[in-house]
Order: C-alpha cells, then structure tokens, then sequence
C-alpha cells in the first residue's frame, strides 16, 4: 500500500489518523493535501452510510489524479447518541440546533432535555464509522463506539464537542476531562480506526 487520502478538513482528526496508521508504513495526506476542495454532501440514513458516501465521491475524484494512483481513500462520520431522546443527535450532531450554534448551548440544551431524567435512562454513545474505498472500486466500512452517560453538567477542559457532557462511570469523569491520549486511546474515533488499520493490513498484498 502506498497512500492514504482521509477525507477531512478537521486537523485534530488528522493528527489521531496519522498517529494510529503511522507503522503501516503508507504515505497519509489530508483531502486538502491531496488538493481534493470538494464538500461532499452527506445525506445518507446512517453513520456508515456517511462514511461510504464520502470515501466513494472522493475516491471517484482520486482516480482521475494520476499522482494518486492506487491510493486508498478513508472517510469518516461521527456524532453523540442518546437513549433517551431516541437516539437524538445522532448523525445530525454537527448540525443540531444549527451549525453555527456553540456547543456551550448544544450542551446545555440536551442537558436540560434530561433534567429528572435518572442515571440509569442516560445511556449514551459516540459512535464512529470508517469507510474505506480501495482502487479496484471495492468499499468496506467499520464502527467504533464509546459508552458512556449523560452527565447533569458541563465539565472538562479538553476534547471538544459533546465531550463536557459525555460522563464516563469508570473514570469518574467526562471525555473532557480526560487526557487526549487517554481519549484517543478509549475513543470511537480510536476503535474504529484501528478496526480499519486491521483491514488495510489484511488487504496490502493486492492493492
Ligand atoms: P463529523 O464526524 O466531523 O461529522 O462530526 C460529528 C459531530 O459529532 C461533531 O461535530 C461533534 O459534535 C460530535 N462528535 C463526534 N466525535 C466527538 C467526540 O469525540 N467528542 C465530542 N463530540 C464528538
């Protein structure tokens, strides 16, 4: 295997990617380092559906880059599920209440939409899905997940998003309170990328 393209903007994501797929010896560029600008539009039902949205557009525009031959492109789509609220946001977190709306007030509206709402009904978890798109136009695609509760206020420093409300029993603390690494290592992100590593291990020898 010689390149992976992963089809995101975001360089915190990035920074995990490379981390993680760093011994199987590819080349791994950003969507933006491989010149790729186009805003994939998802609108798919799923996670994984998402993801396979995303990697086949993008692959379809890396293979008429012939400075991309063989490369194999990765997607992601990624968001907060709560039991309670029917699984809400799901995979319209980014865009709950808006896009432009700050995760101070996403936050503290899912936690008033839970006030009185016991320990035991605050299941929650951050899903991932990875999609690959291999050269020979074949795709799989993979989940991580993250469990935890919805904790009854905002706290934590690090990560971002959802994570000042993501309580995590077993820790005592949210997924922003932890440290990065320590996240990386529990998180959906981190699962669902190791997932995919295994397989584009397996797949080396015919790409
Ligand atoms: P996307 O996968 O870049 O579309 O992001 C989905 C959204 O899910 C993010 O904008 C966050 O709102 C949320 N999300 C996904 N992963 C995490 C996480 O690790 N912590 C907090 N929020 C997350």
């Amino acid at each position: 295997m010689r390149k992976i393209i992963f089809a995101t903007g975001n360089k915190d994501k990035m920074a995990e990617i490379r981390m993680i797929l760093a011994d199987l010896g590819a080349e791994v560029l950003s969507q933006k380092e491989a010149g790729i600008t186009v805003d994939v539009v998802e609108d798919g039902a799923t996670f994984e559906e998402n993801a396979l949205i995303k990697a086949t557009e993008i692959a379809k525009i890396v293979r008429n880059m012939p400075e991309h031959k063989g490369a194999v492109v990765l997607a992601d789509d990624s968001g907060l599920e709560i039991d309670y609220l029917g699984g809400e946001p799901g995979i319209y977190s980014a865009r709950y209440m808006g896009e432009g709306t700050s995760y101070d007030i996403k936050n503290r509206e899912l936690l008033s939409r839970l006030d009185g709402v016991s320990d035991e009904e605050r299941t929650a978890r951050f899903v991932c899905a990875i999609a690959a798109a291999f050269p020979d136009g074949a795709t799989e695609v993979v989940r991580g997940t993250m469990e935890g509760i919805i904790g009854h206020e905002i706290a934590g420093e690090n990560g971002f998003g959802y994570d000042p409300i993501f309580y995590l029993p077993e820790y005592g603390c949210t997924s922003a309170a932890l440290p990065p690494e320590k996240k990386n290592e529990l998180s959906h992100r981190g699962e669902g990328l190791k997932k995919i590593r295994k397989i584009l291990e397996e797949r080396a020898e015919i790409i």
